[in-house]
């Protein structure tokens, strides 16, 4: 089954069952000052579960475009080092608002997967909230137990905790409990050794979570206490690259339809070979992904920037271009390339793809030019300073002056030392940068600051998505 089949099938089988099928939301938002971008289904349907709006249809179901770069859900780091999580994916979903509740959740849920789409129920689990003890007015779903029980062996239902059973919108608001549906995709013989119920939720690349079927049924208050809530709410999610990888039988969502023909393009423009070498793997899943991202934001209408969810794109086009230039050999613009195969195979589903190709290519290739040449100077610097470093910490004024003369990524310079077991000096970047900040503004009392302290969590939040790979938290600046 190709992957444009398998969502055709999924919004087909919740039509057959009463659900209006609604377009993707816009991956980046504009409205919403919590969240920059969409990162589960269920964000465009929020006031409906907080009671603000009223839903014109109870039961709809879409694939939502979904981007897990910062806040709550950051996939960033896991990016091309596994082969399951992306910063862009699609999340089918199916919601009932204030309609049906578990029971038709769990079958439609487990119908859809086993008698329409064919797979192994015993290569199923699903998981149940347990109750949790730091908080007592949580109890088991002793009502979702009850239904799985009907239907699948009970050593294939595992308990869950809170982290992983129970879904709150925030500290108040709508919440419960949820059951996941997770797949074992692992050999017979792997099988047989080693339980896949051991290994749920744990973070194994072969048992995979692929569905979160979740039950609202409380609000919180805002003294944390829960009250049912009057109307009950289903909302869905699965990932769809991860149900393209089941289906088609492969281990890895990169070797699905959805990501093969583009992991070829890559192959042909840089003169690798996918498979064959960890470091260039990882490289060639990097650009893979994030070319989706930069792309789908684009097409949005979000241009990389040096603020707010621009400045996010930027990092994460940036992110991809260090990799290619590193592990990849690309010391001209070539991520651009990459749009047309990514519009070929997308476009039918997202057609605001091949609506704004061109752009895309574009802002792109613009992008990568100028970066490519902070790159390269910037590189050349950093291992001098490398050759020169006594001890196990670099210099933060030099790292400064190296981002503030050169333009060289600080992130960048914390994940390159990283990488050689150095770390660099916070402290002295810190200082370095006040230092600079103080200088500016009493050379000059009518300029306007170059650099602002961020107050606000939420943009620090992001700013300081990729420095966390470098394990440094330099989150607090940003150029204007
Ligand atoms: P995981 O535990 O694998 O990180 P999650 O529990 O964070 O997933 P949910 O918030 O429950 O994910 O989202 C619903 C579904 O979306 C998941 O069951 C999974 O199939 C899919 N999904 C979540 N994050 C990603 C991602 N970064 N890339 C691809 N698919 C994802
Ligand atoms: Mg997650
Ligand atoms: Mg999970
Ligand atoms: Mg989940």
């Amino acid at each position: 089954m190709t992957s444009s089949e398998i969502r055709a099938q999924f919004l087909n089988f919740f039509k057959e069952k009463g659900h209006k099928i609604v377009p993707s939301a816009p991956m980046v938002i504009k409205d919403d000052p919590t969240l920059m971008f969409t990162n589960a289904g269920m964000n465009q349907f929020k006031e409906f579960f907080l009671g603000i709006g009223k839903a014109k249809h109870n039961r709809v179901a879409d694939t939502q475009k979904c981007l897990r770069v910062s806040g709550k859900h950051n996939d960033l780091e896991e990016v091309g080092k596994d082969t399951y999580h992306h910063t862009m994916f699609e999340m089918l979903g199916n919601w009932s608002f204030g309609d049906y509740f578990k029971k038709e959740a769990i079958q439609w849920a487990w119908e859809l997967l086993t008698d329409v789409l064919k797979i192994d129920k015993d290569s199923l689990y699903v998981s149940v909230f347990e109750g949790s003890e730091d908080d007592d007015t949580l109890e088991m779903d002793n009502e979702a137990f009850d239904l799985w029980k009907a239907i699948v062996p009970e050593d294939r239902i595992i308990l869950g905790n809170k982290k992983d059973n129970f879904w709150e919108m925030g500290d108040q608001g709508p919440c419960g409990p949820c059951s996941e549906i997770h797949v074992d995709i692992r050999s017979a013989k792997e099988k047989a050794e080693v339980s896949g119920a051991s290994l749920v939720n744990q973070d194994h690349p072969e048992v995979v979570e692929i569905w979160n079927l979740v039950f609202m049924q409380y609000n919180r208050k805002a003294n944390g206490q829960l009250e049912p809530l009057p109307a009950k709410h289903v909302d869905t999610g699965m990932g769809f690259e991860r149900l393209c990888m089941v289906l088609q039988n492969v281990r890895s969502n990169y070797d699905t339809d959805v990501f093969t023909p583009i992991i070829r393009e890559i192959e042909t423009i840089t003169h690798t070979d996918y498979g064959k070498e960890g470091e260039t793997d990882v490289a060639i899943r990097v650009v893979a992904d994030h070319i989706r991202a930069v792309a789908f934001s684009i097409a949005d209408g979000q241009l990389p920037s040096n603020t707010g969810a621009g400045y996010v794109i930027r990092r994460i086009l940036r992110r991809a271009i260090r990799y290619g230039f590193t592990f990849l050999n690309t010391k001209q613009p070539f991520m651009y390339r990459l749009v047309k195969v990514l519009t070929d195979t997308m476009g039918e589903a997202f057609p605001e793809l091949k609506e704004q190709r061109q752009l895309i290519e574009n802002v792109i290739k613009e992008e990568e030019h100028s970066f490519l040449k902070t790159l390269e100077q910037g590189l050349l610097l950093l291992e001098n300073i490398i050759r020169k470093n006594k001890g196990e910490t670099v210099d933060g004024r030099k790292a400064f002056e190296l981002y503030d003369t050169y333009g060289f990524p600080i992130d960048l310079t914390a994940l390159i030392l990283n990488e050689k077991g150095l770390s660099l000096d916070e402290d002295g970047f810190g200082k370095a940068m006040k230092e600079q900040k103080d200088r500016s503004r009493a050379a000059s009392e009518i300029s306007k600051e170059d650099w602002v302290v961020l107050t606000e969590d939420l943009e620090q939040e992001f700013i300081g998505y990729d420095l966390l790979e470098a394990d440094v938290k330099l989150t607090k600046y940003r150029k204007v």
